[in-house]
């Protein structure tokens, strides 16, 4: 019988004779071949670690691990969840693609579709993704792939995967960033999904200390299909290599790595992997605290006289709750909204005093964290253009932390107060 997931998070390493229980760190930039012949191979095969920026044997322990829990082909591990999201579009975009995006994704993937890659002649349309057809209405001949966050940030919807991954034409691929659930809580590639995207700045590493990204790749996908020649045609940039033909089910891993890690350069440090390792040992306990935290303090917040509404898929009646059920049943995370009486103002007000909570634009910290959005991270915005964005004058948005949850409660009874 295969090990259970929270067993494997914590014994991986823990079985064999003489093995250091938990993972080296290892720091070498570089490694000696044993031959001339040998030197030219490692160049040659796309899997061999030889210099650091194409991968590291800490960093390829903590992916593998990820991997296996979400039944995946492979992981790989970037600097940031932002390495991680560029990567995986630059590995097989091209000038003349066409892109289907959820509307709702986090500012800076939408900031890169929206404008950096406009500017390298690919498009993308933004879409509302909690309707499958809204989605597959919109694929064109040109289309490449549909990028959907879920559960989204700030409004938390779930996208229903399975409905868009069943209606997909054959040849288009589907992301999901499924950062705000971790593996602990959902897993996408079994719904459907080509490959999932995590920010493991946030629950995976845990604790607020280290910055990292993953791809996990199902490794099903066809790339053959002639809409993607990066991985079908031989590629003038790695020896007419064709990735596709030679390394099968790996092809999108290698292609990472070889191609766009050579490229884009977002290589992640060996100190941060062993963060994410030891972060994940305890990954389903954490998350198991943060919904059952995150519940109950939105049921009180529900029943306060100065709340206007809170959003929380966990909460009986609300909109997402059915599909949360199906695709999140350990819990809805840590992550929602609420809205203040008295708007704006009131927002701020709220932000301003609380004394436990951190102030801060994070999400996913063993700390409960606060922020009112409308007056920090869619500042920018007009006044209806953040409504629409789940960011309007009243909204707070809160990511429950790992504390005693009367020490949570206490503190926003006392700031609801002020
Ligand atoms: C934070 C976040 C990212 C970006 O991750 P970084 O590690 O900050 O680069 C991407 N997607 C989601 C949903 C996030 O919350």
């Amino acid at each position: 019988m295969p090990l259970g997931f929270d067993t494997q998070l914590v014994r991986v390493r823990a079985n064999g004779a003489n093995q250091p229980l938990s993972e080296p760190i290892v720091l070498a930039t570089t490694y000696s071949a044993p031959s001339a012949v040998r030197h030219r191979e490692m160049f040659q095969d796309g899997s061999t670690t030889f210099y650091r920026r194409f991968g590291n044997p800490t960093a390829a322990a903590a992916a593998r691990l990820i991997a296996d829990l979400e039944g995946a082909e492979e992981g790989i591990l970037f600097g940031s969840g932002m390495g991680a999201i560029s990567t995986s579009l630059f590995a097989i975009l091209r000038a003349g693609d066409h892109v289907i995006a959820s509307r709702e994704i986090f500012a800076q993937t939408r900031a890169l579709l929206d404008t950096t890659l406009r500017g390298y002649g690919v498009e993308t349309e933004f879409v509302d993704a909690r309707v499958a057809s809204e989605v597959t209405s919109r694929i064109r001949p040109n289309t490449r792939l549909i990028y959907v966050e879920t559960p989204s940030n700030p409004l938390l919807h779930i996208v229903d995967i399975a409905a868009i991954a069943s209606a997909l034409k054959p040849g288009i691929e589907l992301y999901v960033d499924a950062t705000f659930g971790s593996p602990a809580l959902q897993s996408p590639i079994h719904l459907g999904a080509t490959l999932s995207i995590h920010s493991a700045t946030k629950f995976l590493g845990g604790h607020g200390n280290s910055m990292a990204g993953l791809i996990v790749d199902g490794g099903k996908f066809n790339w053959g299909n002639g809409k993607f020649p990066t991985l079908s045609e031989p590629c003038p940039s790695y020896h007419g290599m064709k990735i596709w033909e030679t390394f099968g089910d790996m092809a999108y891993a290698i292609a990472c790595r070889v191609l766009s890690l050579r490229d884009l350069g977002p290589a992640l440090s060996p100190m941060n992997a062993f963060l994410i390792l030891t972060g994940c040992e305890t990954l389903p306990l954490r998350m198991e605290r943060h919904c059952t935290n995150a519940l109950t303090v939105a049921k009180w917040l529900k029943a306060h006289p100065k709340v206007a509404w809170v959003n929380y898929a966990g909460l009986e009646g609300d909109a997402s709750y059915g599909l949360h059920k199906t695709y999140c049943p350990k819990g809805a995370g840590s992550i929602f909204t609420f809205g203040v009486k008295g708007g704006y103002e009131a927002g701020k007000a709220l932000v301003n005093s609380v004394k436990l909570f951190s102030h801060l634009a994070n999400i996913g910290d063993t700390r409960s964290l606060i922020i009112h959005p409308a007056s920090t991270t869619h500042r920018q915005l007009e006044s209806e253009q953040r409504a629409a964005a789940g960011a309007g004058d009243d909204v707070v948005r809160l990511s429950i932390g790992i504390e005693s949850v009367e020490d949570i409660i206490a503190d926003l009874d006392q700031a609801l107060g002020a």
